[in-house]
């Protein structure tokens, strides 16, 4: 059931956690699927990471893990998740984010192979990994943190999560106005990171052609970018969609394929206009592509 793309996914849920601290180590997750490991020790860490991976998805429920997985790795978005459940989707999205706050905590302790101390440990390492200040309080987390090494160990990459989410800016995507605006944000932001010229062209060129697939297959999704750090600095564009997904990548991603027909560069073009490039996609569920451009120095 932990197919190689669930866990990979799972790791960039998690991962988000070590951006001031561990640049490097995070940027590592995120190219995970691109880059063969470069030295034993990694290939050691990166075998450890992912056994505390799958087991902290065993940790959850079932449906906790089912739902967090249709939303993250096939894409599906949270009002067509509550018709499923028979709920709101503004409850699926308050459960994906306590599902969320759980896997971290316990991939944290799975990493750490160690069970905690206190009957009141995991209550508040979830308030902190959730960043609830009011469970916080309720739990009386300060308090605990200066009792319980473990906690208050663990509770450092929790927090430091909480503070960086405003790096990543969310675009959704239904129409072909939201592929101009994409298209806008972006390039902004990737002026304000220094790219330059030629660069900024290419990368919005990159975003109006996976946010248009979005639009005329698709339907609904959205466009994540945020600034990456290492091995250098770079802008990281992952565009999700809830569509029928592509039965065939090797094939869209062939020069000259061009889904609709003549028009545009497609997945192809996007991917020669970018540094990296990668296609997580599941027939019938969605597509993620996750593209990356590095600024070039001096
Ligand atoms: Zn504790």
């Amino acid at each position: 059931m932990l197919e190689p793309y669930a866990i990979v996914t799972a790791r960039n849920v998690i991962a988000s956690m070590w951006r001031e601290k561990d640049r490097q180590r995070r940027n590592q997750h995120r190219v995970v699927d691109l880059r063969p490991p470069t030295a034993p020790d990694e290939e050691l860490l990166a075998g450890e990471e992912r056994t505390a991976i799958a087991e902290a998805l065993a940790r959850l429920g079932d449906r906790e893990r089912r739902t967090l997985l249709a939303h993250e790795v096939a894409g599906q978005d949270t009002r067509s998740l509550a018709v499923e459940l028979g709920s709101s989707a503004g409850a699926v999205a308050a459960q994906l984010n306590r599902t969320r706050a759980r896997l971290r905590v316990e991939y944290l302790l799975a990493l750490e192979q160690a069970e905690p101390p206190g009957d009141r440990c995991r209550a508040v390492l979830l308030a902190i990994s959730g960043g609830d200040r009011r469970r916080q309080r309720e739990v009386d987390a300060a308090r605990h943190l200066l009792e319980c090494d473990l906690c208050a160990r663990l509770s450092q990459p929790l927090m430091e999560r909480g503070q960086q989410r405003e790096e990543e800016t969310r675009i959704p995507i239904r129409v072909d106005a939201d592929i101009v605006t994409a298209r806008q944000t972006v390039r902004e932001l990737a002026a304000r990171m220094g790219f330059v010229g030629t660069d900024l062209t290419l990368i919005a060129t990159a975003v109006s052609e996976v946010t248009r697939n979005i639009v005329r297959f698709a339907g609904s999704g959205e466009v994540t970018v945020e600034a990456v750090a290492e091995p250098r600095a770079g802008l990281s564009v992952v565009a999700r969609d809830t569509g029928p997904g592509i039965a065939d990548i090797e094939q869209a991603l062939t020069d000259g394929y061009s889904t609709y027909h003549g028009l545009g560069l497609g997945l192809p073009g996007a991917r020669r206009l970018m540094d990296e490039f990668a296609v997580i996609s599941q027939t019938g569920r969605g597509t993620t592509v996750t593209m990356t451009k590095w600024r070039q120095e001096g």
